[in-house]
C-alpha cells in the first residue's frame, strides 16, 4: 500500500519525551554498554541447574564464542542457525555472533527437517549450533538439502554425534585470537533473523539491524523514565522461547542492557516454573497469554510464594480483560499490562506505561502505548486515511526499530511498509483518549456474519472468563446464507456437564445478535504456536472436514 502524502495525518506518539539513542553502536557494544556497574552481579541463572553467570563471566564467554566462531571461518556478514532451547550457550552464541558482526537465525528444535531445510536454505546459514537430539534432523538428504559437515557444521551443546563439534571448540577458545576492532559494523547491517510466527501463514524470515534492535531495546528501557523499568535487583523470568523475537529482545537483550539477571528455563511446566520463581525470587514475569491463562485458573499457583513478582508483561497475543482480572487475583501486589508486537516492528510497538519508572495509570485490556522515539497511525483499511480516537482501523508504525525487509522479497517488503516508512501491520486497534492501544484483532482474522464484522478474540476473551471453561477458540464457518458465521472450540475445566447451549447462551447474554456463537465443538487442547498464539488456520481446517471433533 503506498497511501498519498496527507498533511492532516493524526500521528499518534509517546507519552515519555523522545530520548537520544545510542544507535551508532554494534548492538553487543550497546548492551554492554554499562558493564562495569554490575560486571559480577548475575546475568544468567540456569534454572534446571542453578548454575549463574556474572555479566563479566557472559561477556568474556561471548568473547571466546566470536574467536572460535571465527576460527571456524565464520566471518562478517555469515549466518549462524541457533536451535536451541533457552539456554545459557543459546546467549553466548547470539552475543558471539554479533561480536563478529555475523547474524543469528533462531529456529524452533522442535521444527521438522523439511522446516529447518527451508530456513536453513533461505538464510544460508553456515553453522548450526543445537543439541544432540536434534542432528539427525539435519542428516536428512534430499533434492536441494545441503549436507551436514560438508556445506554447513554443526555444533552441539551436549557429546558430539558423528561428524559435530562439541560446544567447546568455540567457548574455549582464546578470546585473544579475535579483536572487535578488526571487523567494522555499520548500524544498518544485519545482526538477527528471526522468523515470524506462521500464525497466518509460512513464517516470514525478517532482517533486524544493529540499529532496529539497538533503537527497540532503548524505547523500552533507557531514558530518565524508561518505559519498561528493569535494574540489577531484578530477576526476570525467560521461558517464552528465545528463538521467538519477544523473549529475545524484551526479556534477554533489555535485560543485559539493564544489568538485571535473566533465569532461564527450557520449557514450560507450571510445576517447575513457581518452585522457580519462588525459589529465584523472580520480580519480572514476561508472559503471553496461554501462560497467563494458566496462571490464573490452575488450582496449584495457590501453594507457592509469588510474592517476589511486581511486574507481569504479557504480549504475543490477545490478552483479554476479564482474563487480566482473573490474574490479578493471584498477583495482587503486580503491575500487570501488555507489550504488543510483531517480528517486522523489531518487533515492540507499544508498552503498558504502568512499567514506567514514574508509572502512569493505564486501563486493563489496553496494550500499551506507542513506544517513545516513534510514530505510530490507524489508518481506514480501504481509504487509507489516518483516523483519530477511538476509531478502529489498520495500525501502522514508523521509526528506526523496524525492520531492514523480508528476507530475499523485496516485494513482500514493498507491500508492508510504505514509501513513507509506515509498517503496516494487519492488525485492527484503535487509540482511545488516554492514548492507550486497544486490539481488535487482525484484519484476516475477522468473521464476516452478513456483512457485519465479528472479531474471534472478544468472544474467545469471555469465553475463557467462565468458570467451567479453561480454553477456547473461535473461528469463522462458511455459510450459504450468512456467508460466516462464528463458532466455538471449547475446552472444559472439569465441569462435563457444561453443554453447548450453556454456552452459546452464556455468549448471547453479553454480545450483540450477530456476535452470537452458532456451533460450539468440545475438544481437550486449542492448538498454539510456541509464541503462545491460537492457531486458528488449523481449527478452520478441521471445520473444512466434515466432523470437526
Ligand atoms: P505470521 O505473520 O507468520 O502469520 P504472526 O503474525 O503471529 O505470524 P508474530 O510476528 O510473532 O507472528 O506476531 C505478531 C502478531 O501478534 C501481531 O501482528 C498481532 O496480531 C499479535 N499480537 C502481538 N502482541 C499482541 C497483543 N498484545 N495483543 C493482541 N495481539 C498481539
Ligand atoms: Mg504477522
Amino acid at each position: 500500500p503506498t497511501q498519498p502524502s496527507e498533511t492532516s495525518a493524526c500521528v499518534f506518539k509517546s507519552k515519555l519525551p523522545e530520548i537520544p539513542i545510542s544507535d551508532h553502536l554494534p548492538l553487543h557494544t550497546y548492551c554492554f554498554e554499562h558493564l562495569a556497574e554490575f560486571s559480577d552481579r548475575p546475568c544468567l541463572i540456569v534454572g534446571s541447574t542453578g548454575k549463574t553467570y556474572s555479566f563479566a563471566e557472559t561477556h568474556l564467554v561471548s568473547q571466546k564464542i566470536a574467536a572460535g566462531l571465527s576460527n571456524l571461518g565464520i566471518k562478517k556478514g555469515d549466518v549462524i542457525m541457533v536451535l536451541l532451547q533457552n539456554c545459557a550457550e543459546f546467549v553466548f552464541s547470539f552475543l558471539g555472533a554479533s561480536m563478529l558482526g555475523a547474524v543469528t537465525t533462531t529456529a524452533n528444535p522442535f521444527y521438522t527437517s523439511a522446516e529447518v531445510f527451508k530456513q536453513l536454505n533461505s538464510s544460508k546459514a553456515k553453522l548450526i549450533i543445537t543439541q544432540s537430539q536434534y542432528v539427525d534432523k539435519l542428516r536428512e538428504t534430499g533434492e536441494n538439502f545441503p549436507k551436514l559437515g560438508e556445506d554447513f557444521t554443526v555444533i552441539t551443546v551436549d557429546d558430539p554425534p558423528e561428524k559435530c563439534l562439541h560446544f567447546s571448540v568455540i567457548s574455549e577458545a582464546n578470546e585473544g585470537e579475535f579483536s572487535s576492532s578488526t571487523v567494522s559494523i555499520d548500524p544498518d547491517d544485519p545482526v538477527a533473523l528471526p522468523f515470524s510466527s506462521g500464525t497466518t501463514g509460512l513464517p516470514k524470515g525478517v532482517v533486524l539491524t544493529h540499529k532496529s534492535l539497538i533503537t527497540s531495546v532503548a524505547q523500552q528501557v533507557d531514558g530518565e523514565n524508561p518505559n519498561l523499568y528493569l535494574n540489577p535487583d531484578d530477576v526476570v523470568l525467560c521461558v517464552l522461547p528465545l528463538f521467538h523475537i519477544y523473549s529475545l529482545n524484551s526479556v534477554l537483550l533489555c535485560s543485559l542492557r539493564a544489568g538485571a539477571a535473566v533465569l532461564l528455563m527450557q520449557k514450560f511446566e507450571i510445576g517447575a516454573l513457581l518452585e522457580l520463581i519462588q525459589r529465584h525470587r523472580v520480580s519480572v514475569a514476561a508472559v503471553v497469554p496461554p501462560l497467563v491463562l494458566a496462571l490464573a485458573k490452575n488450582p496449584v499457583v495457590a501453594n507457592f510464594d509469588l510474592s517476589s513478582i511486581r511486574v507481569v508483561l504479557s504480549g504475543a497475543a490477545p490478552l483479554g480483560k476479564e482474563l487480566e482480572e482473573a490474574l490479578r487475583n493471584r498477583v495482587p501486589q503486580a503491575t500487570l499490562g501488555q507489550g504488543y508486537g510483531m517480528t517486522e516492528a523489531g518487533p515492540v510497538l507499544s508498552m503498558c506505561l504502568g512499567f514506567a519508572k514514574q508509572p502512569y495509570p493505564t486501563k486493563s485490556g489496553s496494550c500499551g502505548t506507542v513506544v517513545r522515539n516513534a510514530e505510530l497511525k490507524v489508518i481506514d483499511p480501504e481509504t487509507g486515511c489516518s483516523l483519530g480516537h477511538n476509531q478502529p482501523g489498520e495500525i501502522c508504525i514508523r521509526g528506526s526499530q523496524i525492520m531492514k525487509g523480508y528476507l530475499n522479497d523485496d516485494a513482500a517488503t514493498a507491500t508492508t511498509i510504505d514509501v513513507e516508512g509506515w509498517l503496516h501491520t494487519g492488525d485492527i486497534g484503535f487509540v482511545d483518549d488516554d492514548d492507550e492501544i486497544f486490539i481488535v484483532d487482525r484484519v484476516k482474522e475477522l468473521i464476516k456474519f452478513k456483512g457485519f464484522q465479528v472479531p474471534p478474540a472478544e468472544l474467545e476473551a469471555l469465553l475463557v472468563s467462565h468458570p467451567s471453561i479453561a480454553d477456547a477458540a473461535v473461528v469463522p464457518q462458511k455459510d450459504d446464507v450468512a456467508g460466516e458465521f462464528p463458532v466455538a472450540f471449547v475446552v472444559r475445566s472439569n465441569d462435563f456437564e457444561l453443554t453447548e447451549e450453556a454456552v452459546k447462551e452464556f455468549i448471547a447474554k453479553q454480545v450483540v445478535f450477530y456476535k452470537r456463537l452458532h456451533k460450539v465443538y468440545f475438544v481437550h487442547a486449542i492448538p498454539k504456536s510456541p509464541s503462545g498464539k491460537i492457531l486458528r488456520k488449523d481449527l478452520r481446517a478441521k471445520l473444512a472436514i466434515a466432523s470437526p471433533v
